[in-house]
């Protein structure tokens, strides 16, 4: 009864106030729906539209695809668009500003700072005017949860004090639960577990390493269900093993999602679980070969994402850093979204302490607060459990030197000091495959 007069006031709200994220999601919940001749015809026309706008409104597009033969007619041309050269990471950070589209308000541009997976601090701007939310609620509708139903949270601590009463207060009824995940320990876990027991959400939202431990605690402690209809993991890859590990010791299914700071809700699974469907209406995923052409469905390739309700800094066949597969044929539930196979190769940012302390995620923006100062950054942890923040320097050594410092400190805290942890300047990070990763770890599990 309580959860209905939640929605009810959620509703209430989101007819005042988010009219446009309604608009945006009936619209959506309908064109999963169509066929998939129109579905591809959509996206289409919205790829080319995207591609024009970002050649016609910033500097970068126009220099960036006329240095490689294509004018605006060409951009305008639908089939040319799988054509088109990739954003990369690199040109993402030495171009900056020129991707500001010069039609887009100041107002509208939302600052999303990020080191990713790859540990490249970026700075990318969203959309305020994009239907962001109706995105989640539209994945959310897929796993039988409500926006308004009460959530939990295994993340990284974003709000506390003055910021966290506004934001409680905004939700309620609804309840928002979290659990830390720079540093949780044995006891944070059975305080969290405590809460779950008491709140009994419907939806659990984590990191999959924090995710897998807090399954861990609820399996020892005898399993008792906690009542969830639906867990919604990210950020790193899911193993068949753990999967089913979770869903047994919570008692509900796992779906797991794509999602970034540049591109909000790239891809989420529905309940038939067999790989993630593209939010292709609102973005697009293309899958190439190292040559940049099209890869033939299941075979793996590299990521380019376009996100086509960013209209403030066009993101066009974005390299974000990730490799998987397009997965042929329909899904069973019938939307004609596109799908593709788990991202490969995302693994876990996972840091422990001697004691057992782990830190599950959140380490992407350590360098955040110093824009530009390091190139790119990688975290390190010894079998000993020493850490060491390896970082290329970007504009300034001493600054960069000084922003070290000031993670190291950071990452001390959230291991509660019980490991040393260093800074070493380095002239590049070790990547395997063409791609760095954020943490790499050899203390024992
Ligand atoms: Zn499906």
């Amino acid at each position: 009864m309580w959860g209905a007069v939640k929605r009810a006031v959620f509703e209430a709200k989101a007819r005042l106030f988010m009219r446009a994220d309604r608009r945006a999601l009936a619209q959506m919940l309908q064109d999963e729906r169509q066929t998939a001749a129109d579905a591809a015809a959509l996206a289409a026309a919205r790829s080319a539209e995207l591609a024009l706008h970002a050649f016609r409104t910033t500097a970068f597009y126009r220099e960036h695809y006329t240095s490689a033969g294509f004018s605006e007619a060409d951009v305008a041309q639908p089939e040319n668009f799988v054509a088109l050269p990739a954003l990369t990471k690199p040109m993402l950070q030495d171009a900056g500003d020129a991707l500001i589209s010069s039609t887009s308000e100041a107002r509208d541009r939302l600052p999303s700072r990020t080191g990713g997976s790859t540990g490249r601090p970026l700075l990318v701007y969203n959309d305020r005017t994009a239907p962001t939310a109706a995105l989640w609620w539209r994945v959310y509708s897929w796993w039988g949860v409500h926006p308004a139903d009460d959530a939990a949270f295994i993340y990284r601590q974003s709000r506390t004090g003055a910021k966290k009463l506004r934001y409680d207060a905004e939700w309620w009824p609804t309840r928002h639960i979290l659990l830390d995940a720079r540093g949780a320990t044995a006891d944070t876990i059975a305080a969290f577990d405590r809460e779950m027991a008491r709140v009994r959400p419907r939806l659990l939202v984590g990191y999959v390493e924090g995710v897998a431990e807090y399954a861990a605690h609820v399996a020892e402690q005898g399993g008792a269900l906690r009542g969830l209809a639906a867990i919604s993991v990210t950020a790193s890859m899911l193993h068949p093993g753990q999967r089913a590990r979770i869903e047994s010791a919570l008692g509900a299914p796992v779906f797991d999602t794509y999602r970034s700071a540049e591109v909000p809700w790239i891809a989420a699974e529905c309940d038939a679980h067999d790989g993630l469907h593209v939010l292709s209406d609102r973005r697009r995923v293309d899958i190439v070969d190292d040559d940049g052409f099209p890869a033939p469905a299941g075979e793996v390739g590299t990521v380019l994402v376009s996100d086509f309700d960013n209209r403030v800094f066009p993101l066009v066949r974005y390299a974000i850093g990730d490799r998987t597969a397009v997965l042929p044929g329909a899904c069973a539930c019938g939307r004609t979204l596109a799908r593709i196979a788990p991202i490969d190769g995302r693994i876990a940012d996972v840091l422990r302490t001697p004691s057992g302390r782990t830190v599950s995620g959140g380490l992407g923006g350590l360098f955040n607060a110093w824009p530009g100062v390091v190139r790119q950054f990688q975290v390190h942890q010894a079998a000993d459990y020493r850490v060491s923040i390896r970082y290329v320097v970007g504009s300034d050594a001493a600054a960069a030197a000084q922003a070290a410092q000031s993670v190291c400190r950071t990452v001390a805290g959230f291991l509660a000091n019980e490991v040393e942890v260093v800074a070493a300047a380095v002239t590049a990070v070790d990547g395997t495959g063409g791609k760095a990763r954020l943490v790499i770890s050899e203390a024992a599990t």
